[in-house]
């Protein structure tokens, strides 16, 4: 079926490293395929850190290489370094992303590298990619992390998102994503930023968005992405992951929201929302301890919904 708008689904990576519960190898697998098989084109199931960092996604490369086998599926991973970006590709992930923070007060504490040093960190990776023979070669994008504004520093000057963006691309960098890593972002910058990258870089180096519901604002910054011509949508199953900061806002924007407010306007994700409820209780089950978060599901389908494809 043909899709108008691609979920790519976080929640196995950015939602559990955010939690407590160490969600159980079997059962990340049994999330991952039945959201493969409720239809969702794209799954991020992991990141290649070292698992004394983060515990919680420490069986990624076993959970890549289970994702690798489910039909169809697009395998996504993060990987901090060159040295995740091996793992990733010895496990078989089709799509990598690095996370390239704007500020680099953020870049320093989280990853230990300043903006020179993540440059050349970089470097080595579109390195390592050219040497891997073309069927092996993930797809590459550097998420453009806190471009919306950053805890420590604050505001994060647009000027600098677009001319990092630019300096990436002439690398070698295929593709960049806009992340509002802190949920602090709105639709009109989110609009100046894309518009920004786009003239200085091509339409076609930034084509997807990650975005947090810190502040409730998730669902309107994706309709602006939507209506700009975004393409891919990052999202959470259930928002998993919320923010210790603000309690009762989800982590990333909702899978089950975002889906029916995409297929409620006609646009088309492939994705069986029933299937996805099922999903969310199947989640829940295995994170019994965890807060899930979203609208969609609690109230249920409204009379008469038939989805986009119908
Ligand atoms: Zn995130």
């Amino acid at each position: 079926m043909a899709i108008d708008i691609e979920i790519s689904e976080v929640g196995p990576r950015d939602g559990l490293q955010s939690i407590r519960s160490i969600m159980p190898t079997e059962a990340k697998k049994a999330w991952i395929k039945a959201q493969h098989e409720a239809g969702t084109p794209e799954i991020e199931v992991g990141s290649f850190v070292p698992p004394q960092l983060l515990p919680q996604l420490a069986d990624t490369a076993e959970v890549v290489r289970y994702a690798t086998t489910l039909p169809g599926l697009r395998v996504a991973a993060l990987v901090p370094n060159r040295r995740g970006l091996e793992g990733a590709i010895a496990a078989g992930a089709q799509k990598v992303s690095i996370p390239f923070s704007m500020s680099e007060t953020h870049s320093v504490r989280n990853v230990k590298k300043t903006h020179a040093q993540m440059r050349e960190e970089i470097v080595r990776c579109l390195e390592l990619l050219a040497e891997t023979p073309a069927e092996r070669r993930p797809a590459f994008e550097v998420g453009l992390a806190t471009a919306f504004g950053c805890t420590i520093e604050g505001p994060i000057p647009e000027d600098r998102v677009i001319r990092m963006a630019a300096d990436l691309v002439d690398l070698g960098v295929a593709e960049v994503g806009l992340s509002d890593t802190t949920g602090v972002g709105n639709p009109r910058q989110l609009e100046r930023l894309a518009r920004g990258i786009w003239s200085a870089c091509g339409r076609e180096r930034l084509t997807g968005v990650h975005l947090h519901n810190t502040r409730g604002q998730g669902l309107a910054n994706a309709l602006k992405a939507v209506e700009l011509g975004f393409t891919t949508i990052d999202s959470s199953l259930g928002g998993i992951g919320g923010c210790p900061a603000a309690p009762g806002a989800s982590g990333n924007i909702v899978t089950e929201d975002l889906v029916f407010l995409l297929e409620a306007m006609g646009l088309r994700t492939g994705i069986d929302l029933e299937a996805l409820f099922a999903v969310r209780e199947l989640v829940q089950a295995a994170l019994p301890d965890e807060e899930l978060y979203g609208f969609a599901a609690a109230a249920g389908l409204p009379l008469g919904f038939t989805g986009a494809a119908a």
